[in-house]
């Protein structure tokens, strides 16, 4: 057994200090980026703001109004859509914006090749962008899977995880991942370091991370934990190039969801892909040999998912001002965090 005693932080740990700036409004800011990728041929022009693939989340309404939002944001579907359903979505308006989102199963592999075939057979869009995603990205099976997927699409962006330290992230990026997807353990309704003891803190996963990537020519997506919006400036600022977000999207009219009213006011319930809900839903229970590791919340509905992405933009344009940034790129080197804690207290989130 070893302790690490480097201290390791999350986003409520710092705050971003202020920089003398010439910028006079957070109009001047640019917050698209453009990627080249480290192995697709793709690149990437846009608001580097990901929904998350999760059910309430990464719908193809969501996609719908983030392409009329028309900034470039991104959605990941949901993993549970049939292929009729996403081929059909794909020969209309909206899916410019999607990441396909898939496991490691067979049955996923199979998925993806029907979808890949029915687009085919529409001669229409194909799909571009690719996110592997599992709970835990350490296991060799899945660093092959990464491989594997690469070697048959060398054309398609790939994004893959969870992990949270750099020499992960490493060998998902040598095994063909353009993006490596950042986060153990902080979403709003995951359970994992309840369950199993295993997490990071996600601000210093993302440092870590970020820096691992952009040494092989690769980047980052920091997924789970922000909470406000300056928490996705605190992920940029940290040096992701990507900010995949659950619970702030959640509960809107593009969730999909059914609303419930009581007292005059309505809620929408959101859940963790893998909770008892999810698992109930989508594989008839939970498997005997696995427990659950995420919740079920209830929210208030939101309405249109267009205010609250303004409010994450405008956020992250401010922040921008607030130290000098004329373009997002340059946020992460003009970000100072100042440390405000002392000492990591709830590491369990808000309950
Ligand atoms: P949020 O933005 O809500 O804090 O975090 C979203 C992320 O939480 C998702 O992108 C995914 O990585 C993670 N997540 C979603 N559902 C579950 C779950 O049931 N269990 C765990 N451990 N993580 C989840």
């Amino acid at each position: 057994m070893r302790i690490e005693q480097d201290v390791k932080l999350d986003f409520k740990d710092v705050l971003i200090r202020p920089k003398r700036s010439t910028l006079a409004s957070r109009q001047d800011v640019d917050i698209r980026r453009e990627f080249k990728f480290k192995w697709s041929k793709n690149t990437f022009h846009g608001v580097p703001v990901v929904a998350a693939n999760m059910d309430g989340v990464g719908t193809f309404e969501m996609a719908r109004a983030f392409e009329e939002n028309g900034q470039g944001l991104t959605v990941a579907i949901h993993k549970h859509y049939p292929p009729e359903e996403i081929i059909e979505f794909f020969s209309q308006e909206g899916a410019n914006s999607v990441w396909y989102s898939l496991g490691v199963v067979e049955r996923d592999v199979e998925k993806l090749e029907s979808v890949m075939k029915g687009l085919k057979n529409k001669k229409g869009r194909t799909l571009d962008k690719l996110c592997i995603d599992v709970a835990n990205g350490y296991s060799e099976p899945f660093a092959e899977f990464v491989a594997k997927i690469r070697d048959k699409y060398p054309d398609i962006v790939i994004m893959a995880g969870n992990v949270v330290t750099g020499e992960m992230t490493e060998q998902l990026l040598l095994n063909g991942a353009d993006v490596v997807k950042v986060g153990i353990g902080p979403g709003s309704v995951c359970t994992t370091r309840k369950m199993t003891g295993v997490g990071y803190p996600q601000l210093s996963a993302i440092i870590e991370c970020a820096d691992s990537a952009h040494g092989l020519s690769g980047l980052v997506c920091a997924d789970g934990g922000c909470t406000v919006p300056g928490d996705v400036a605190k992920a940029f600022g940290a040096g992701s190039d990507f900010v995949m977000l659950g619970g702030m999207l959640a509960g809107h009219a593009q969730s999909e969801a059914d609303i419930v009213e009581e007292s005059g006011d309505r809620y929408v319930s959101f859940y963790g892909m893998s909770s008892e809900d999810a698992m109930n839903k989508h594989a008839g229970g939970v498997a005997s040999y696995r427990a659950s590791e995420g919740k079920t919340v209830r929210i208030k509905f939101r309405g249109d998912v267009k205010d609250t992405l303004q409010d994450i933009l405008g956020g992250l344009r401010s922040a921008c001002t607030y130290v000098g940034a004329k373009t997002l790129k340059q946020l992460s080197k003009r970000t100072t965090f100042v440390r405000v804690t002392q000492q990591i207290n709830n590491i369990f989130g808000s309950d």
